[in-house]
């Protein structure tokens, strides 16, 4: 099968072969000729399979016909975090390039003023999350009625996030006679109920199994103790592997996020961090500096993770095992994609048991367990050792390297009873405390729960087609 033999028109079919690709991945395959024929359509395939161009394709030669009017976006689709609805966005830059649509993104966390503007003038594609569309809605300034397409992408990721709702009062916003396309990697029960809810007649496209994980992904199970440094021992004896070039590193709390990267740091890695407190302006420069290799290393959360087209990441590791089953397979597709191989750990504590068997049951597949040798002695921080006043004749500490090298992973393990005991009281307080702050977290959260992807505007904008968008997202 060749992108030609799908129906896209000429002009596309040359954007399609500029940008490299070859032929159209199975989910591509199947639905660009039935969006093109003007169907509904849920396409349920794995992270990483190419959704995107899936409806990005066709759309660009369906909407080149007709006209855009003021206020009243032709198509809108609905994403749900700001950097997916960015990356859509800039797929449409790439593949509509010798078109003439015009696009809006309404996103949180950037000023109103000229999404405001770029609607007014009236655009063909509307790219928005569902929080900041609701609030233009109320306001008054977006009218629905001459929207005919719409996609609901990443639904699955939309249930986290508390949107089914908004994307509920979305739906009814919009005329009845139009073309709806949802997408997404699982198909759990409350998506399969808004699929029946507000699509006419779709065709069902399933290209693997629910939750299954790509094969070109290797994945080890990774048994850890449960103490963070213990964890981050670990971690740095894998990341100095040298097949690592880089690495997503997803923890499931927001602040293990931002300690470990500080962690990391102190031990030399050049590492950044992403997760949902951030502004968004920092967050994309962080991931603007790994997409260049200015750093190798990003630490992340879920949610702000979700999606994220990196292309090249030769490994992610699940710092924490993810509390939901589904999280997994997202966070793994980082990884192996495009047909690339990849290699994915997961450390698991003796408590994250139970995540596991979920994970193993969603995904059906038993994961590989990695029995490592001990972690070598490695230097440490400055300001810990300072603080160890442990007899230094019991170990080998390495002074000159500050390179995350692990240096003889085969070295024996050490009987070290002097820090166990030393720092057995100091981790029940940050155990505690990061419960203390997740409690805090969810209560946020909840708070949020609709308009998670809001932050106050912070006039880091500069109009509906950001120079952000411009900067090309391999590595
Ligand atoms: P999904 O939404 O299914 O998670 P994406 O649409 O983000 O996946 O695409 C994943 C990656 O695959 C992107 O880097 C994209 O550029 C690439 N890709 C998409 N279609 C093709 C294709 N036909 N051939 C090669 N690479 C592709
Ligand atoms: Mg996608």
């Amino acid at each position: 099968m060749s992108f030609a033999d799908l129906g896209l028109s000429d002009e596309l079919l040359k954007t399609v072969t500029d940008a490299g690709y070859t032929e159209p991945t199975p989910i591509q395959a199947s639905a660009i000729p039935s969006v093109l024929m003007m169907r509904d359509i849920i396409g349920i395939a794995q992270t990483g399979t190419g959704k995107t161009a899936a409806f990005v394709l066709p759309m660009i030669d369906i909407l080149a016909h007709g006209r855009s009017r003021a206020r009243m976006p032709r198509s809108l689709i609905l994403e749900p975090t700001r950097e997916l609805a960015a990356q859509v966005a800039e797929n449409f830059e790439k593949y509509g390039a010798g078109q003439k649509l015009s696009m809006a993104l309404l996103i949180g966390g950037v000023s109103m003023g000229d999404q405001i503007k770029a609607l007014e003038k009236g655009v063909d594609v509307l790219i928005a999350t569902p929080g900041r569309l609701m609030d233009l809605f109320q306001r008054g300034n977006i009218l629905l009625t001459g929207c005919s397409m719409l996609v609901i992408d990443e639904a699955d990721r939309m249930l986290d996030m508390g949107f089914i709702p908004d994307i509920e009062e979305i739906c009814t916003k919009l005329p009845k006679q139009r073309q709806t396309l949802l997408f997404s990697a699982t198909m759990p029960p409350p998506i399969k109920k808004l699929a029946d809810k507000f699509l006419e007649n779709p065709k069902t496209i399933e290209v693997a199994r629910p939750a299954s994980t790509n094969i070109n992904i290797a994945q080890f199970v990774v048994p850890v103790a449960p103490q963070s440094f213990e964890k981050r021992k670990r971690l740095r004896q894998l990341l100095g592997q040298e097949e690592v070039r880089n690495a997503i590193i997803f923890c499931n709390r927001k602040t293990t996020v931002r300690e470990l990267n500080k962690s990391l740091k102190q031990h030399g890695f050049r590492s950044g961090e992403i997760h949902g407190d951030m502004e968004q302006p920092q967050r994309l420069a962080e991931l603007e500096l790994f997409k260049r290799g200015d750093i190798n290393i990003l630490v992340a959360s879920d949610v702000a993770a979700r999606g994220l087209d990196i292309k090249g990441v030769s490994h992610v590791f699940n710092f924490d095992a993810p509390w939901h089953p589904d999280d997994y397979v997202h966070r793994i597709g980082r990884t192996g994609r495009g047909g690339a191989t990849g290699t994915a750990y997961t450390f698991v504590a003796p408590d994250d048991a139970e995540n596991l068997q979920n994970i193993e049951k969603l995904t059906g597949q038993k994961i590989d367990r990695l029995e490592l040798p001990a972690p070598a002695e490695e230097e440490r921080p400055a300001r810990r050792t300072r603080r160890d006043r442990a007899p230094r004749t019991a170990e080998v500490e390495v002074e000159v390297n500050t390179a995350p090298v692990a240096e003889t992973v085969e070295e024996a393990p050490r009987a070290r009873p002097a820090r166990a005991r030393r720092e057995e009281p100091r981790r029940e307080q940050p155990r505690h405390d990061e419960a203390r702050e997740q409690r805090s977290d969810d209560r946020r959260r909840d708070r949020r729960r609709s308009h998670q992807d809001e932050t106050p505007d912070d006039g880091g904008w500069n109009g509906p087609i950001p120079d952000f968008l411009k900067v090309s997202f391999g590595i």
